[in-house]
């Protein structure tokens, strides 16, 4: 390919994939947490737009045929969802399908991992395939915080990122709280049916509040599904040991792709926690706040005024902006926690502490590595009976973790297992968990329950 040419093809990629108005489509969310990205839908219904949650891992096979096995593996799944679902979509339309009422949505985050470039790959694939290159790609950017500017009018936008920043925390909540009761429920399988119940409740409020800001009558639903869920729990059944999942934010959400990892811990005797989808989006903003800190001195070291008034501004937008994320959060959980014992997330600022105090590795090199190894740190020192770092095999910020973290666990004497997918199933893995619960249990015979 020549230079030419070479750009033209990056012209068409970037003008395919961006920030555009998703009102008047349809838009396509893949599935990654199961129950954040429903309610996620949920909120998009509260102002209007039509969106849907994908089926997924079912055109698993579609995203190995447009890939070569070198690319992480959340982009070969999320790929198979989308050309799985518009395949199905011309079958179940036929002449009335046309990919421009359609809106993909797959955002993205820069720096050293690939992430920023799924939604590129996607649209090189989506491309090549006959009529999708009407198919838009709407992506949201790590880079501004996740900026909503363009999606949806300017008025709208506030109203829309609260409620989305709600649904983020709410769709944690129920995460958590399906693991909290599961491994202690009165009959098999009423947890789940449950939290499936509870899903499309919190959904249908979030879709009939959200719109109208109505955020006490999507808590007052909230609170009664709680109450709810606490009843299921039986109380004859002795706490367990207590496991905390770190590791890559795709892999250790969806469960078809980590072969519901959690379902089989709890199999052999775990509590388990997650990291929650809440923790990323702190640490994004976040981490605008430290750039901007950053810039800031600079610039006041350079005395650019401009520059200093501009990175002020900014300092203040985010600091403001994360604030508000952890009142909220703080006070959903404070809410929740008034009838279940469900475990809220550490600051971001607190984590980094943690990394600074052991000078183990740095927020500077950034990554969710940063956020997965100050994790298993600060729930090693809190007493948890395991650490498991679920991964896509050849992630870098995820191997990264697991040369650092998995040393210093061991120095801890905290048992530590990392698990990672690629789609095949690998007949060892079973044992390896099992193995790892033994160790678990002997540190919660040891130390008792945190
Ligand atoms: S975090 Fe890992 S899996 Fe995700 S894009 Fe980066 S390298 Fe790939």
């Amino acid at each position: 390919m020549n230079k030419v040419q070479q750009l033209d093809t990056f012209r068409v990629i970037s003008e395919g994939v961006g920030r555009f108005d998703v009102q008047g489509k349809t838009c396509l969310i893949p599935e990654m947490n199961r129950i954040g990205c429903h309610l996620l839908a949920g909120v998009f219904h509260g102002f209007g737009i039509n969106a849907t949650v994908m089926d997924t891992y079912k055109g698993l096979d579609l995203g190995k045929e447009f890939t070569s096995g070198k690319e992480c593996f959340p982009c070969v799944v999320t790929l198979g969802d989308i050309l799985q679902f518009m395949k199905t979509e011309k079958e179940r339309l036929g002449n009335r399908f046309n990919p421009e009422n359609y809106m993909y949505f797959m955002p993205e985050s820069s720096g050293p991992c690939r992430f920023g470039m799924y939604n590129k790959y996607h649209r090189i694939v989506l491309d090549s395939l006959p009529g999708l290159d009407k198919l838009k790609i709407t992506s949201l950017t790590a880079e501004d915080d996740y900026a909503l500017d363009g999606l949806i009018p300017q008025e709208k936008l506030q109203g829309f990122y609260k409620a989305g920043y709600l649904s983020v925390v709410i769709g944690d909540i129920l995460d958590r709280l399906l693991w909290r009761i599961r491994p202690y429920e009165k009959n098999t399988g009423i947890a789940d049916t449950f939290i499936n119940q509870a899903m499309e409740q919190m959904r249908e409020s979030f879709a009939h509040y959200a719109g109208e800001k109505n955020f006490s009558g999507i808590l007052n639903d909230l609170v009664h599904i709680v109450e709810q869920g606490k009843d299921i729990i039986d109380p004859q059944v002795p706490r367990k040991p207590l496991i905390a999942v770190v590791g890559e934010i795709y892999l250790r959400s969806h469960l078809k792709s980590n072969q519901d990892t959690i379902r089989t811990l709890e199999g052999y005797g775990a509590e388990v926690i997650n990291a929650s989808i809440g923790e990323w989006v702190n640490y994004i903003t976040y981490d605008q706040v430290r750039l901007a800190k950053t810039a800031l001195r600079l610039n006041v070291r350079k005395f650019h005024l401009k520059a200093v008034r501009e990175s002020l501004l900014k300092y203040l937008k985010y600091n403001l902006k994360l604030f508000y994320q952890y009142v909220v959060q703080r006070k959903v959980y404070r809410l929740v926690n008034t009838y279940i014992d469900i475990r809220g997330d550490h600051k971001i600022g607190h984590l980094e502490k943690a990394l600074k105090t052991d000078n183990t590795f740095s927020f500077d090199i950034g990554t969710e590595a940063c956020l997965s190894i100050s994790s298993a740190l600060e729930h090693a020192h809190q007493g948890y009976d395991g650490i498991v770092n679920i991964f896509p095999f050849t992630c870098m910020p995820s191997n990264l973790t697991s040369s650092i973290a998995k040393p210093l666990m061991a120095k801890l004497n905290v048992p530590y297992i990392d698990v990672s997918y690629d789609g095949s199933y690998q007949p060892g893995r079973e044992a390896a968990l099992r193995t790892f619960m033994y160790q678990a249990y002997q540190h919660f015979n040891t130390n008792g329950r945190p």
